[in-house]
């Protein structure tokens, strides 16, 4: 079993730096949305998915070992502060999705630290698997904000977890079988989110003819949509293992555009 990626990435129309880091290898997604300003988003970002690169070029993950790239993606960041001072406050969400063994069967490993998101689409529909890490999703929670609401809350942007933090942040897992229906995950930071709504995301992706077209095609919307952040995108999918009749099958009507 082996899944296929779609990655892509824009700085957008506003800033001026990509803060975004992204790495989609073999069995592994992870997307990172840096933050800090001058104290070097990019960097922080990048240093988080970079302890991902030896895991990628595993054959068997297990939960232990994405775990364990978690706390040594917060502890080079912690590393760099320490010899560099003036980056501290530098930090960067983090949210992947990763093809494991677990009890002997393959199982998908969703995570995240911070507002990076983590959608599955399937033929039910659109979900976010994960749970924004940030004030307005709390408030959310609590019934004193609605969605609709928290799109323009001035709050919306401060996030309540994130890496290079001391003592470390505590990551959500999830861990679910893989389904023969053919779930494909979508990773991204709130570049994305904030440009293009859910529907739109789950369309994009059904039109696509490839995790790989998915992923451009959901950067170029958001940069059209107006691209006012940094936008990043993975897309994962089980590689089909049947013939291409299922894939015509089970293509929208009309295909892409
Ligand atoms: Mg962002």
């Amino acid at each position: 079993m082996r899944i296929e990626l779609g990655a892509a990435t824009h700085v957008g129309l506003v800033r001026e730096i990509n803060e975004d880091s992204i790495l989609a290898e073999n069995n592994l997604a992870v997307i990172a949305d840096g933050m800090g300003g001058h104290a070097r988003g990019d960097l922080a970002s990048r240093r988080a998915v970079e302890q991902f690169k030896t895991l990628a070029a595993a054959d068997h993950l297990s939960p232990a070992q994405i775990e364990g790239a978690i706390d040594a993606a917060n502890r080079s960041i912690l590393d760099e502060v320490a010899v560099a001072p003036e980056l501290a406050g530098m930090g960067t969400t983090l949210a992947g999705v990763a093809l494991i063994q677990y009890g002997g069967t393959p199982h998908w490993l969703v995570f995240n630290i911070g507002d990076s998101r983590v959608y599955r689409i399937n033929r039910a529909g659109v979900e976010q698997l994960t749970v924004d890490h940030s004030e307005v999703a709390e408030l959310i929670a609590a019934g004193q904000l609605t969605r609709q609401e928290a799109r323009t809350h001035p709050a919306r942007h401060v996030i309540t977890r994130s890496l290079g933090t001391d003592p470390a942040p505590v990551a959500d897992v999830w861990i679910f079988p893989t389904s023969p229906d053919g779930d494909t995950f979508v990773a991204c930071t709130d570049g994305l989110t904030n440009e293009v709504s859910e529907h739109e995301i789950a369309a994009i992706v059904h039109a696509a003819h490839s995790p790989r077209d998915a992923a451009a095609n959901l950067v170029d919307a958001a940069v059209t949509a107006g691209g006012r952040d940094n936008v990043t995108a993975a897309v994962v999918a089980l590689a089909p293992t049947v013939t291409d009749d299922v894939e015509v099958a089970t293509a929208p009507r009309g295909g892409r555009a």
